[in-house]
């Protein structure tokens, strides 16, 4: 059993005066589930550690990074033989180099990258670069689509189709977010309105191949082949924010998985390695237009970071070599269709969701294919949920609409546990 969690109380006490909401990312201070968000000292494989000295098994792997585990040999040593070199330098390294070749044999529609710090970073300059090269302003996001936090994607779908959209946050301009139409993912009829509409318009089409944000939802049949063919049609640029998907449902991502090719990558998370990173990549011809090569200006001080970059590298080479993919999946399969077959037993309707090692159990009875499913699923079963395997000794992400990740060290013997401590997690739930 858990001991308490008292030096996590008094960490978050003091927390919450000096950080908003106690935290540095919203999701980590545990709103959606109420109750204390553990502080970690230390992780290692599939385990985290917190500063009372609690393990738990992590569902969460940073919400996505650590698809190897938490300190991987290969990344550690990575990491330390270049701290021995220096932590930045102002100037290329030969490893930048090595990272963007092993991303280009991977991604064959990445010709040539650019390396930032994050994920937002990528797409906030993916979407620039889109409009550069288009001269055109519109972008379409799809709805609950995350992309990061810059202005152009926190924007809300209006009323009317593509219309009236506004800013989703306090602080966005009215006027960025008009230039933004808000979509309902997998419907083909708002795609054909877009085009007759705005076609001649449209800079950029950026969608989340899988979403993984909403919880995972997998795409519909034919529907990102379909973005393709609107991004063809129009002239528009597709970009795919593989941010998530990227190394992790294959080594080429869902351009491999799926069989579409995108204009502009966005990645992030597994390209570095538990770092810092990100990275937006295509065509040579478009992305030669970033500066200095092009007019485009994007730059960063600490960006292609040695020690990023060598995590990334390091990282990268591990999936490369040993493909872990099919038994990520598979594992991932056993535990859903697990905790599925006790939600049964216990009298709890949920519906297990999954793409390749990305899952989501979601707390209903219905199938979880659109936004609205999502968002109307069970909320409080999903709380009493995640409290009920917090208090066992797993990590789960404190919201139904962050994904279950898994890593190549949540072996089979884990994979046991955290399937019996799900089951009789469901169990109390039904009683
Ligand atoms: C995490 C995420 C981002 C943002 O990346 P940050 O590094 O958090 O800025 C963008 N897109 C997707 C799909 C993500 O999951």
């Amino acid at each position: 059993m858990m001991r308490s969690r008292s030096r996590s109380a008094a960490l978050f006490a003091a927390a919450v005066k000096r950080m908003p909401g106690g935290v540095s990312s919203p999701v980590r201070a545990f709103q959606a589930v109420g109750g204390l968000p553990p502080f970690i000292d230390r992780a290692e494989g599939p385990y985290l550690y917190d500063v009372d000295g609690n393990r738990y098994i992590d569902l969460v792997l940073a919400y996505g990074p650590h698809i190897l585990g938490h300190r991987h040999p290969a990344v550690i040593a990575a990491i330390t033989a270049a701290l021995e070199r220096g932590t930045a330098f102002g100037a290329t390294t030969a490893d930048e180099v090595a990272l963007a070749e092993l991303i280009q044999s991977a991604f064959p529609s990445i010709e040539m990258v650019r390396f930032v710090c994050s994920g937002t970073e990528a797409t906030m300059s993916a979407v620039r670069l889109a409009r550069a090269a288009t001269g055109r302003r519109l972008i379409v996001k799809f709805e609950g689509h995350y992309h990061g936090h810059a202005d152009p994607f926190l924007v809300a779908a209006g009323s009317g189709l593509a219309t009236a959209n506004q800013p989703s946050s306090p602080g966005v301009p009215p006027g960025t977010a008009a230039d933004t139409l808000v979509l309902p993912p997998g419907d083909y009829a708002a795609l054909e309105t877009v085009r007759r509409e705005h076609g001649s318009e449209l800079a950029a089409i950026i969608v989340e191949p899988v979403a993984a944000n909403l919880g995972v939802i997998p795409p519909p049949a034919g529907w990102l082949a379909q973005l393709r063919a609107l991004a063809d049609a129009t002239g528009a640029v597709l970009i795919f924010d593989e941010v998530v998907t990227g190394f992790r449902l294959a080594f080429g991502g869902a351009q491999e998985r799926f069989g579409v090719r995108a204009d502009l990558t966005c990645l992030g998370k597994v390209i570095g390695g538990g770092l810092p990173v990100g990275a937006y990549g295509g065509a040579r011809d478009l992305m030669e237009l970033v500066a200095p090569a092009g007019p485009v200006y994007q730059a960063g001080t600490l960006a292609g970071n040695p020690l990023a970059i060598q995590a990334g590298l390091a990282t990268l080479r591990v999936l490369q070599e040993t493909q872990p993919y099919a038994v990520l999946e598979q594992r991932l399969t056993r535990l859903l269709t697990g905790w599925q077959a006790a939600a049964r037993a216990a009298g709890v309707p949920v519906t297990p969701t999954a793409v390749g090692s990305l899952g989501s159990l979601f707390f209903t009875a219905e199938p979880v294919t659109t936004v609205a499913a999502a968002r109307a699923t069970d909320r409080v079963q999903f709380a009493r949920f995640h409290r009920a395997l917090l208090d066992r000794g797993v990590f789960l992400a404190p919201s139904p609409f962050e994904a279950i990740f898994l890593s190549t060290a949540h072996e089979d013997a884990v994979i046991d546990q955290v399937l019996a401590i799900g089951e009789e997690a469901l169990q109390e739930l039904g009683r």
